[in-house]
């Protein structure tokens, strides 16, 4: 019988199992993970939840076998029947200060449901200390906030996220965590104890000590069976990696001459890609990148990409916020947008942007043109 033996179910990982499921694929499917049902990895900085993708009798139903092991070493296709796919995901990266062990990282569910419990009980005793500004970090220091915790948020740099929002946007987010009574600090972490972090020669106490200051890809599994790695495991336009019969899906991939995106919706456009190259059907096509985060009263979603953007041009509300931060390339050229509760609004960015529109910076600024309408200037 055919099989699919997938390593990781992450998003990638499940919506891989989901889509040949949908495709009607005939063969076995087996999911391993150590960390058993399958949830989604957004909401545990955000509300501290674990949310199941399915329930188990879901996997029962479709016949995918859910194994939670930890596969080190599984062995490669011996057909072209036969398929390994590796969604192996990221390990947050360890702050390198003594003490280091005593700060939590959110990446699991057990981890976040540990820290909802802290913050349930403490609540408005709870001093939390997060180190790293960046999405994740922000997104848990406000939700932290709203648990009714005193929070303090370390970042290394004056201006966090910029990368991802563009430079505007990100002051004015970083500022908000100050408006919503977090402590903001700019500064190296010393050290760390069980109860204390050290910083600018400050120690402050904490109750909660959580560090977020970015991820590294789990290419161990793949190195060791021979597959390409540089950043993440290397991957083609299907997903297809070096060695016959073994592609990989989601945060642990990267496309030559790309750098990573990890984020929710591209892993779930690599494993639309890896079902079609399983199904031998056509090639799902990628739409412009996406992705989105929530922190105090803020829905962002960013589309493009801020790296290959210039400069910035902003478009306020009325309250003089910046409701689209849009970034453009040294020819004029809109290559990314983050925008501040979108709607439709994101979908209209991505055309604007896969048409490598040009409009002028006074109808970008006006909130009175639509996003349509800037697709005709
Ligand atoms: C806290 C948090 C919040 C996020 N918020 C957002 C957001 O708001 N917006 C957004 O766009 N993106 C967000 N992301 C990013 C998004 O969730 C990731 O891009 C997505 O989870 C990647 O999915 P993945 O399946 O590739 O990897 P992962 O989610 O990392 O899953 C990989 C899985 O592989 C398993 N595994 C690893 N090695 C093995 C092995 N050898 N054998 C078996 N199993 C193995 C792991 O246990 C893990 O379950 C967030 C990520 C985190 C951690």
């Amino acid at each position: 019988m055919a099989s699919v033996q997938i390593l990781g179910a992450g998003v990638a990982g499940f919506a891989l199992a989901r889509e040949l499921v949908q495709a009607g694929y005939d063969g076995q499917i087996v999911l391993n993970d150590p960390q058993g049902l399958p949830y989604d990895r957004p909401p545990l900085s955000k509300s501290l939840e674990r949310v199941p993708f399915a329930p188990p009798q879901w996997f029962a139903q479709h016949s995918i076998e859910l194994r939670d092991e930890l596969i080190e070493t599984p062995p490669l296709p011996t057909s072209k029947e036969d398929w390994l796919v590796l969604a192996t995901g990221t390990t947050p990266l360890a702050l390198n200060v003594p003490g280091a062990e005593n700060a939590k990282v959110i990446h699991t569910a057990s981890v976040a449901e540990e820290l909802a419990q802290k913050l349930s009980f403490g609540a408005f005793g709870t001093h939390a200390v997060v180190i790293g500004a960046g999405l994740i970090g922000a997104e848990f220091a406000a939700a932290a906030r709203q648990f009714g915790a005193t929070v303090t948020l370390i970042s290394n740099q004056e201006l966090p996220a910029q990368k991802a929002f563009g430079p505007a946007l990100a002051r004015q987010l970083h500022e908000d965590h100050r408006i919503g009574g977090i402590r903001l600090i700019t500064g190296q972490v010393q050290n760390i104890t069980e109860h204390t972090v050290r910083v600018n020669d400050e120690e402050l106490e904490a109750d909660i000590i959580v560090s977020a200051i970015g991820v590294t890809p789990n290419v161990q599994v793949a190195q060791q069976l021979g597959v390409r790695t540089d950043d993440g495991i290397l991957v083609d336009q299907h997903q297809r990696t070096n060695l016959p019969q073994v592609l990989a899906v989601g945060d642990v991939t990267r496309h030559p001459g790309e750098r990573a995106y990890r984020h929710w919706e591209h892993a779930i456009e690599d494993a639309q890609i890896a079902a079609s190259t399983i199904m031998a059907t056509p090639t799902v096509q990628r739409q412009t990148p996406w992705f989105w985060s929530d922190r105090h009263e803020s829905h962002i979603e960013v589309v493009g990409d801020f790296s290959r953007a210039k400069y910035s041009v902003e478009r306020l509300n009325w309250q003089e916020r910046i409701q689209i931060s849009f970034g453009l390339n040294d020819q004029g050229q809109l290559v990314a947008a983050a925008l501040a509760d979108p709607g439709q609004d994101s979908d209209i960015m991505r055309e604007l942007i896969a048409h490598g529109r040009s409009p002028n910076h006074s109808d970008l600024q006006n909130p009175r043109i639509s996003l349509r309408d800037l697709g005709q200037s």
